[in-house]
């Protein structure tokens, strides 16, 4: 292509941009109206706008900025060029009498039009040609790329396009074309790099259009098609076969419990035992609500697994997760004679080599530990289900990379995930296409319902006193300091501060503390004392945001609740309220709040339903936000928007199965156009 040296070249791959194909796929983010000129008259404030006009007056006021005002007219009204940057050259080649023609937004000062640093050059008067025959573009860049040489590179390769006739292939069938959409995908290029100038602005720019629509329906089809090539291809693969008969121990097991599963319980439970009935892998995502009871559903899974010899790895996201989740593990199986080991990156190197050769015994048994030591260190041998607790950053490459991890033998392990964050249905379905989903719907019974309040920290001490009287009761209450800025180190000396203060006030009470920064072992020790009950009152960062499950603690206490997305502040809420007891959640926050920031806390308010909240928080923030783009792997798209255009969903479902099974010869040919992370599909 003209203009392309290797230096552009290397920059437009930061753009994923390889092939003139690709160029194609780079979409306009937005446009812009440079197509007819506007009378100054009728310019109005925000906009940005083409106009014209006879140099009336140039001036460089004194002031505290040195300003270059030129103040344009076109017998409707008038509006004065604003430069703070300036060459000299610049200033000498404007002189009164001469038209300009700029571009630029409009802002209102003093009752009079001004533009800053407009885009502007000189034309006769009269001259009417040279204005732009289609709305212009705006593209996403990359550092050393600028607008104007995208627009001239996808304007070659629109050429290429036409000249060639090689077109960009139609890769959608007739029949899924005639359903869904009016334009094909050559039309539909065109219009969305070069929209004519009487195409509807609006519509473009919210990404309604039906040319953007057309390609948002390919993309997100390319995306669920990956998600369900990796399902194809590891459900082609052998698995553990797991019978689902209750032995005595497992019988054992449920009579020690100190309560019955709920409906909802029982029902995933079927799902999860179907699953692994099969010869197939599991791939089962659980999705439940804070409290819901998902790891005693994850316990008896891996009950099942054992009885039938195959041992199980639980993955925490957090070490004290893990602790967690191994005492508990352990309390119940120990009565049944199921050996439970940890594996945690405290432990002494002897320590772990002892549970990996137990691991290596292939010895039917659970371990558990955080997510990266099992990816470092084990071998999955004899490992017949992979067990992933409290995940909400459980991205396409994590999965893969697990996947990949399981096949070091010739069987592939079933997988159960549960997620922290219950996601909308249309969210979790495209985002987890590779995966069956269950949900826990039901909250175990007698649950009373968390009591939040939203107080101003103003009237803190009240809230202390409450913590007081809670506390002598013979409760517990954590208070969770949140971050202040992405320093760990500014945010553990808060906590400090917090925790030395609340304690000076509650001098009858025991404070304890507990910050991301402590050593694991420290950790624990702070965690077994509260659990204990030896400790009234945890202050705490956000490391307590997951799965800590301490039944008689009662009161929560959020500090700054507003810098705080709903997502999380529903986690942290979730830590009391597992008892019997009524249990209180305040937040508290720092005047003056923002709008947005007023929802939010009105909405924690308003309901407990983690589903319910999860749809708000998607509203107010996108799923990037709430699932972390990087964490997730969340797919980078190039005009979709997954909360936008979710009404898509189930037709691009529907598309996908008709595509699957007439034309799966197109089907890597959809993925490869539109994603540009290569999945490895050959490894998977
Ligand atoms: P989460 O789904 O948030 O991981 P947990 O598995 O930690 O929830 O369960 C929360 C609490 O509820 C635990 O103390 C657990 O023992 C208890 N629990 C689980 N299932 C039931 C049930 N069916 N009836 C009563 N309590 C239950
Ligand atoms: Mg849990």
């Amino acid at each position: 292509m003209k203009g392309v040296g290797p230096r552009t070249g290397e920059r437009l791959q930061h753009l994923g941009i390889r092939k003139v194909q690709d160029l194609l796929f780079h979409l306009p983010h937005r446009y812009i109206d440079r197509t007819r000129l506007v009378p100054i008259g009728s310019l109005r404030s925000g906009d940005s706008a083409l106009c014209q006009g006879t140099i009336e007056l140039i001036q460089m006021p004194a002031g505290r900025r040195r300003s270059l005002l030129c103040r344009i007219s076109d017998g409707t009204g008038a509006i004065t060029l604003r430069f703070f940057h300036f060459t000299r050259a610049q200033q000498a080649g404007l002189k009164q009498g001469m038209c300009l023609r700029c571009w630029g937004q409009i802002r209102r000062v003093n009752h009079a039009l001004e533009m800053v640093h407009p885009e502007y050059r000189r034309v006769d008067a009269d001259e009417d040609v040279h204005l732009e025959q289609t709305l212009t573009p705006v593209y996403p860049l990359t550092q050393g790329v600028s607008q104007f040489k995208l627009r001239n590179l996808t304007g070659q390769a629109l050429e290429t396009m036409s000249r060639d006739n090689t077109g960009v292939a139609e890769l959608l069938p007739d029949r899924i074309l005639q359903q869904f959409s009016t334009f094909n995908l050559d039309q539909a290029l065109r219009f969305v790099h070069r929209p004519p100038r009487d195409a509807d602005l609006d519509s473009l720019t919210d990404g309604h259009h039906p040319a953007q629509q057309r390609l948002v329906f390919e993309e997100l089809l390319a995306h669920h098609l990956s998600l369900r090539l990796i399902r194809k291809t590891v459900q082609a693969r052998a698995s553990f076969v797991i019978g689902s008969k209750a032995d005595g121990r497992i019988r054992t097991f449920l009579d020690n419990l100190p309560f019955e599963l709920t409906g909802a319980q029982k029902r995933v439970l079927g799902e999860i035992r179907r699953d692994m009935q099969k010869p197939a892998p599991m791939l089962r995502l659980v999705q439940g609500d804070v409290g819901s009871g998902k790891t005693v559903v994850a316990a008896i899974a891996a009950l099942l697994v054992i009885r039938s010899g195959y041992q199980v790895a639980l993955m925490a996201p957090t070490e004290i997760l893990a602790d967690q989740h191994y005492f508990n593990i352990r309390q119940w199986f120990s009565p049944i004679g199921i050996p439970v080991s940890l594996l945690t990156g405290k432990q002494s190197r002897n320590e772990k080599d002892d549970v990996l050769a137990q691991l290596n015994s292939a010895r039917p048994m659970v371990v558990v530990g955080t997510h990266a030591l099992f990816q470092d260190q084990v071998a999955f041998g004899n490992v017949g289900l992979i067990i992933i607790d409290e995940q909400h950053r459980f991205g396409v490459d994590q999965r893969l990379a697990l996947l990949e991890k399981g096949m070091e033998k010739t069987r592939q392990p079933h997988q159960l995930i549960m997620t922290a964050t219950p996601i909308p249905r249309t969210l979790a379905m495209t985002l987890f296409a590779d995966l069956d989903i269950s949900v826990i719907d039901q909250l175990p019974p007698g649950r009373r319902p968390i009591k939040t309040t939203v107080i101003s920290n103003e009237k803190r001490e009240e809230v202390i006193e409450r913590i007081h009287e809670v506390c002598k009761q013979g409760r517990q209450a954590y208070w969770v300091c949140t971050l202040i800025e992405n320093s760990e180190t500014l945010q553990l000396q808060a906590a400090e501060d917090i925790q030395k203060h609340l304690a000076r006030q509650l001098a009858d009470l025991t404070v304890g503390l507990i910050h991301g920064r402590m050593k694991n072992a420290d950790k624990e020790t702070v965690m077994e004392h509260f659990k204990a009950g030896n400790t009234d009152l945890l202050v705490a960062t956000t490391v307590i945001e997951v799965g800590v499950d301490v039944a008689n603690a009662s009161l929560m206490i959020i500090e700054n609740a507003e810098r705080l997305g709903l997502s999380q502040l529903h986690q942290l809420r979730g830590r009391v309220g597992r008892g019997s007891q009524a249990s209180d959640c305040v937040l508290l926050y720092q005047t003056p709040l923002s709008d947005n920031a007023r929802v939010r806390l009105n909405r924690m308010r308003e309901t407990n339903d983690g589903f319910a909240i999860a749809q708000s928080d998607l509203e107010l923030r996108g799923p990037g936000e709430i699932l972390g783009t990087r964490q997730t792997g969340l797919p980078e798209l190039h005009i979709a928007d997954f909360v936008r255009d979710a009404h898509l969903i189930p037709k691009v479902r529907q598309a996908a199965d008709i595509i699957l099974s007439q034309s799966p010869e197109r089907v890597n040919k959809l993925v490869s156009r539109w994603l540009s992370t290569k999945i490895d599909f050959g490894k998977v």
